[in-house]
């Protein structure tokens, strides 16, 4: 087994110069260092504060000014200091901040290449669980591998999603489902995080579904969560948020909401998958002010229009109906046209989603969601950020934000997901720190 690799150490001033298209998703005031007051709706979505010929210098990890090139060159610092600064000439490309992945399911140990196969032979979803596939067949690897060999796995996909422009990442236990199997999942984040550049939040998903030990009895199970793994993540500061798989063949309604009490009274904040397989009801789950719904790919007009006025997040993931080879994909038309935020994310899992790419996540938006590639990207940024509780530090480049950018290739940023299937990301600043080849 290889060791986990050092962070890089140092960060040196850089300046990213004659950037084509600069995607600044600057607050909508347009005054650099106002921070948003919510996440973007409707036709803020469209909103990519693009600067032509521009300029971005970063130091100590964090975006001090943003502008045209010829004003940069003028910056008093810039003048006396040029020689310590590293110069990167983006002539011809586009610079958007770094994808905010803020749905991924990193713990696991193998592909589930069985699945795959059944599911191209016509099995559904819950013939699969039925037969022993799905979420409960990456159990077994995860409860026996060792948290290095876990935090192994975690890390080559945070290397793999940096590649393709993602510099923050939700990463989500899951597929332990005891308590020491969900505790080692997130320390094996912990590690995987502290070796990584970029930034990463982590959640508990202890109740992704019931396992085989407390079939029929599920309560149990909620208990467990409840008053064991919860309390020990929190205590241990191991997760910032708690996520529950409310669906059928997963945790019921009432269940997710004594999961969210608990999360509540031990200080994490919550998130759910819901309507994936089937509609939910959320307004019993809106007094935990959840930061991000996920899946909503069955969702009523009611919850819409309770949504449109909260800051709680749509996280849609097309990756998962792409995989699953289904026809409908959520409505993201929808929701966005009623107000309700809209963030993407990648859904990144052995199951459902096995992909780290922003880029693919937006262009299935584009194809599939009917979303323009404008507003794909303020949701794979901004909206990400939101989703995630991090908007004023992540998600938009302007000054006093963290140097989060992504350099494409590019003559036009509409290309990110119109050239689907291949990587135009040639590097990504990750907190200041610079990773792949300019
Ligand atoms: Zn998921």
């Amino acid at each position: 087994m290889a060791p986990i690799h050092r962070k890089p150490p140092q960060l040196q001033a850089t300046l990213l110069a004659n950037i084509g298209q600069l995607l600044t998703l600057r607050s909508s005031s347009g005054k650099p260092g106002v921070t948003e007051s919510g996440p973007r709706r409707g036709a803020q979505l469209k909103d990519l504060g693009i600067i032509e010929d521009a300029a971005v210098l970063c130091l100590g990890g964090t975006i001090t000014s943003v502008g045209k090139t010829k004003d940069a060159l003028r910056d008093p610092w810039l003048k006396k200091n040029r020689r310590k600064v590293i110069e990167i000439d983006c002539k011809g490309k586009v610079v958007l901040p770094g994808f905010v992945d803020s749905h991924t399911h990193p713990v696991f140990v193998s592909p589930r290449l069985v699945d795959f196969e059944k599911r191209i032979e016509g099995a559904s979803y819950e013939e699969l669980a039925a037969a022993g596939g799905g979420i409960r067949s990456s159990l077994e690897g995860v409860r026996k591998a060792g948290t290095l060999a876990l935090a192994e796995g975690i890390l080559t996909a945070l290397h793999e999603m940096q590649t393709y422009g993602t510099s923050t990442v939700e990463a989500k236990s899951g597929y332990g489902l005891t308590v020491a199997s969900e505790i080692k999942s997130l320390e094996a984040i912990r590690l995987a995080a502290s070796q990584w550049s970029g930034t990463v939040i982590s959640t508990l998903l202890g109740a992704h579904v019931v396992p085989k030990e407390f079939q029929g009895c599920s309560q149990k199970y909620v208990e467990t969560v409840c008053t064991e793994m919860i309390p020990r993540a929190a205590r241990r500061k191991l997760a910032q948020f708690v996520d529950v798989f409310c669906d059928k063949g997963a945790f019921s309604p009432d269940e997710a909401e004594q999961i969210f009490a608990a999360a509540a009274r031990h200080g994490l904040q919550v998130r759910a998958h819901v309507g994936q397989l089937s509609e939910t009801r959320l307004s019993p789950f809106l007094r935990f002010s959840p930061a991000s719904f996920d899946h909503m790919d069955h969702v009523n007009d009611d919850d819409i229009a309770q949504l449109a006025k909260r800051d709680t997040v749509a996280t849609l993931v097309p990756g998962a109906n792409y995989f699953l080879g289904l026809k409908e994909y959520p409505n993201a038309r929808r929701l966005i046209d009623a107000g309700v935020p809209v963030a993407l994310a990648t859904d990144y899992n052995p199951g459902t989603s096995p992909t780290i790419s922003m880029p693919m996540a937006m262009s299935l938006a584009c194809t599939h969601m009917k979303m323009t590639p404008a507003e794909a990207v303020a949701a794979a940024t901004i909206n990400g950020a939101w989703a995630l509780r991090l908007a004023e530090r992540k998600g938009s480049i302007e000054p006093g934000k963290d140097a989060d950018l992504a350099i494409f290739a590019v003559d036009d940023y509409r290309e990110i997901p119109y050239w689907f299937g291949t990587n135009h990301c040639t590097a990504t600043l990750l907190n200041g720190a610079m990773s792949g080849m300019v």
